[in-house]
């Protein structure tokens, strides 16, 4: 939620300094305006399907091929990539069978690990990158790879880091991680981390693709 409420404030600020400088125009105020319209939407699919999932109401399950969810989400990180300097690359699999997913949760998670890469990387001087890979799992799954290079996680928090409310941030809420891997669980697919063995962290979830049922 931080992201779109980041994002309608950041064009708010700066319509209103348009505004201030009397070098507003019209279009670029349709501009900034259908933005925040766009972001404002969007808190507002993500608290909808937390809600579903929390309540256990039937939530939007669309089938979709899961390359499409991580290009989406790694083209709303592109921002906060450039602004923290850190270069993000894709391994998509192609042909990979599709998933059927509520896209809203799936892109919560997907953001969250990327977050959570980029969070672990602010101290590193060297190489900040992200890779993100989709590939077939085992048995009619599809998994995606997020890594990263950052801290990596201390051997001791390893087996703490999905507990609801294990954070090793000082304004950390602990709680991204937690429901990430609820949202996976009921989707009937799995998350797991590891350290990497030179640097940083990486993540696995994979999701069933309703195949060989
Ligand atoms: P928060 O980000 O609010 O701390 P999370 O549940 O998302 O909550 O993460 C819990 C903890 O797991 C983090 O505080 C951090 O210690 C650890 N962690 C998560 N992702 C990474 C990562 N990519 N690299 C290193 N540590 C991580």
């Amino acid at each position: 939620l931080n992201q779109p409420l980041t994002s309608i404030l950041n064009n708010a600020r700066a319509a209103l300094r348009f505004l201030d400088s009397g070098a507003l125009a019209e279009d670029e105020l349709r501009d900034i305006l259908n933005d925040i319209a766009m972001d404002d939407k969007r808190a507002g699919d993500i608290i909808r399907s937390l809600r579903s999932m929390v309540k256990r109401e039937e939530s939007e399950m669309i089938s979709v091929p899961l390359n499409d969810v991580v290009r989406q989400v790694v083209s709303l990180f592109n921002s906060e990539a450039i602004i923290r300097d850190i270069r993000v690359e894709t391994f998509l699999t192609d042909d990979l069978p599709n998933v059927t997913i509520d896209i809203v949760l799936i892109q919560q998670v997907l953001t969250n690990l990327m977050m959570n890469a980029a969070e672990s990387m602010v101290q590193e001087s060297r190489e900040r990158k992200i890779s993100l890979r989709t590939e077939a799992g085992d048995g009619h799954r599809v998994r995606v790879v997020v890594s990263d290079t950052g801290t990596g996680i201390e051997e001791k928090d390893i087996g703490k880091i999905f507990d609801p409310f294990f954070t090793t941030k000082r304004s950390g809420l602990g709680m991204g991680l937690s429901l990430s891997h609820s949202i996976i669980e009921a989707h009937g697919g799995h998350m797991r981390a590891e350290n990497n063995i030179d640097k940083g962290a990486t993540f696995y979830f994979d999701l069933p693709t309703g195949e060989g049922e």
